[in-house]
């Protein structure tokens, strides 16, 4: 079965950066899962996909546009940390969910300096040209339950609800 849209894809990857450090990767003996043609995966991902059949191997430059988006410094702000004091802990790294004017964004914690807290709103990945090697595990139809929901049930999907 060749993966398309409303079937559930099962892959196992690896993701690299230009520099080749291994920035994520599918744990051992599972798979990432999901519901292809529904805005699940990055559009680059998605669309090399395509076509693809169980135990094909693909190597997948993805750059920003058809990725995480480019790296954007509006959406960095610096804020005094007694704007965070109801926050346990705060440490480099740690995300948050801040109010803006855009309504709520998640915001990740990169610079604590003095009395100064860091907050940047791109997502961790955003302006990074994605080089995935991806090999498809399993290609099966989804059932009618999870198109109407829009995502996998079952081994490696969400928890039912
Ligand atoms: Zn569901």
């Amino acid at each position: 079965m060749s993966i398309a849209p409303d079937h559930v894809v099962s892959i196992h990857y690896t993701l690299r950066n230009d520099a080749g450090e291994v920035l994520d990767r599918s744990a051992d003996e599972e798979p990432l899962t999901y519901l292809h043609g529904h805005g699940n995966l990055i559009p680059g991902l998605e669309r090399a996909l395509a076509g693809k059949q169980p135990g094909d191997s693909l190597q997948v430059r993805v750059e920003p546009d058809e990725g995480y988006g480019s790296y954007d410094e509006r959406l960095v702000q610096r804020v005094p940390r007694r704007a965070l004091k109801g926050i346990q802990n705060l440490r480099l790294g740690m995300r948050l969910q801040a109010q803006t004017a855009e309504g709520a964004r998640t915001v990740t914690v990169t610079q604590l300096a003095g009395d100064l807290v860091t907050l940047d709103g791109n997502h961790p990945l955003a302006g990074q040209t994605l080089n995935f090697e991806v090999r498809v595990a399993e290609v099966r139809a989804a059932t009618a339950e999870e198109l109407a929901h829009g995502h996998v049930h079952g081994p490696g999907g969400h928890a039912h609800h």
